[in-house]
């Protein structure tokens, strides 16, 4: 007898049972448990903070930045408007870095590299081998899993001792004595940061754009891309027969929130009408436009397409770069590879806005003319630069100097410490 109490028998309670998660929703098939901690004062809607080294925009080059400082000793804190690390890398969908080889050998290593290898193995993918010099350049990418790869970014911060913000953006920037003040704002948060150096990692050089120093722009910008998938499912980090579809927004501007809304909303719209036509399924769509160009600084040197092509080592290189000049247009992209043997280098010194103190930048503002960052703002390069700037703030925060003064040799021997390849000596 499988009678119970209620008269019902075994059979009838597994059906209802399984009648009522159908009504609840058959889509969650697992729910687990965990609890966030206290945020201490979070009533409190006034925050202050008073750190060595300030990063706004945890991006790909932004993030690398903040371990570096937080490794090498500097308090830290990492200002970011979206909720999440990685940006482009991440966010943006453009989960394939390059390039950390050339000509058989890797140029680029350091906090990057340990972070793409790391979510690699992790989410058991396969590592290109650099010793092979591909047919094509982009064969040497690597694919990472977009959102292991944020969630080790923020775990490598913790462990780094760097403060998250998220959801944060500087709204004013006034120097002091000790370097800088600046006002954020997020939802429900005015953090006042007193800080000794600040790197703008935001991709389009937001805060040396606030401060008002000399910024470059093309009247006509390349092309942004929304990143998605149609009727076929869509296998994060894996090869290259799991690619996204890529839809160009020419225009895409990200300048600002209006500029940026108008792009997702273009963009998204026209995924909308393709899902209509084809009358296929929608199996991924990246949260936002990924944006090529918008704003690079004019440093104290400017990386020209010649330099960039002939492999100069710059006197104060500090990192390496590799990519061919790959310039999106209208009609799409002709990439023209380096010439054999060649390897550009980044110096300290297009990373300082011209006539500046206490600010570096890293990423793709990095000051270059436009043919030369075209190729300068791939991801690999972006950490290299990342991981310098972070090196030479905590170096000039330290000191009580600014980035350009501190001795190439220390910023070198740092880099080297924390795993970086120096330029020329690869
Ligand atoms: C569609 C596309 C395809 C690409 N293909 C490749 C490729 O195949 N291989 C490759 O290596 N590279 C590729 N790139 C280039 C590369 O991905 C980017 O140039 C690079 O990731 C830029 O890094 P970044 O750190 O400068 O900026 P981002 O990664 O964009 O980071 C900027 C961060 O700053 C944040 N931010 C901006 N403003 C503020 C603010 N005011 N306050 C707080 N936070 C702010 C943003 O939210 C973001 O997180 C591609 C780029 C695009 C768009």
């Amino acid at each position: 007898m499988n009678k119970k109490e209620d008269g019902t028998d075994r059979r009838d309670f597994l059906q209802s049972g399984l009648l009522g998660t159908a009504a609840a929703g058959l889509a969650i098939t697992s729910t687990s448990h965990v609890t966030a901690q206290t945020v201490p004062d979070a009533a409190e809607p006034e925050v202050t903070n008073e750190v060595d080294v300030l990063v706004v925009g945890g991006g790909t080059a932004g993030h690398v930045a903040a371990i570096q400082a937080g490794r090498a000793g500097a308090k830290t804190l990492i200002v970011e408007r979206n909720s999440q690390l990685g940006g482009t890398t991440t966010t943006g969908g453009v989960s394939f870095p390059g390039l950390f080889d050339a000509w058989g050998k890797q140029v680029i290593a350091g906090i990057g590299w340990e972070l793409v290898k790391e979510s690699v193995e992790l989410d058991g993918g396969e590592l290109p081998n650099f010793s092979r010099v591909p047919q094509r350049h982009w064969q040497n990418q690597v694919y990472t899993n977009q959102f292991l790869y944020a969630i080790l970014a923020e775990e490598k911060c913790a462990q780094a001792g760097v403060e998250i913000a998220f959801y944060e953006f500087p709204q004013t920037v006034s120097k002091t004595d000790g370097g800088w003040q600046v006002d954020c704002v997020g939802f429900g948060t005015k953090r006042r940061v007193r800080c000794k150096q600040i790197i703008d990692c935001t991709g389009g050089a937001e805060v040396v754009g606030m401060l008002g120093f000399p910024r470059l722009r093309e009247e006509e910008r390349q092309p942004g891309s929304f990143l998605f998938m149609l009727g076929k499912e869509h296998q994060p980090g894996r090869d290259l027969n799991q690619r996204l579809h890529r839809l160009y927004v020419h225009g895409a501007d990200s300048t600002n929130s209006r500029t940026a809304t108008e792009a997702n909303m273009t963009g998204r719209k026209s995924i909308l009408a393709r899902v209509r036509n084809e009358k296929k399924r929608l199996m991924h769509l990246q949260p936002e436009t990924g944006f090529r160009e918008s704003y690079r600084i004019q440093g104290e040197t400017l990386i020209t397409v010649n330099d960039y092509t002939s492999g100069r080592v710059f006197d104060d290189a500090i990192s390496n770069a590799f990519y061919p000049v790959d310039l999106h247009t209208k009609t799409g992209v002709r990439p023209k590879p380096l010439k054999p043997g060649k390897v550009p280098t980044i110096p300290l010194s297009a990373l300082i806005p011209k006539g500046s103190r206490n600010i570096i930048v890293a990423g793709r503002c990095v000051s270059s003319d436009r043919l030369a960052n075209s190729g300068l703002r791939v991801q690999a390069s972006c950490m290299g630069m990342g991981q310098a700037a972070g090196v030479a703030a905590t170096l000039a925060a330290k000191a009580g100097s600014t980035p350009l003064e501190v001795p190439l040799a220390e910023i070198h021997s740092l880099l080297r410490e924390h795993g970086q390849i120096i330029p020329g000596k690869a």
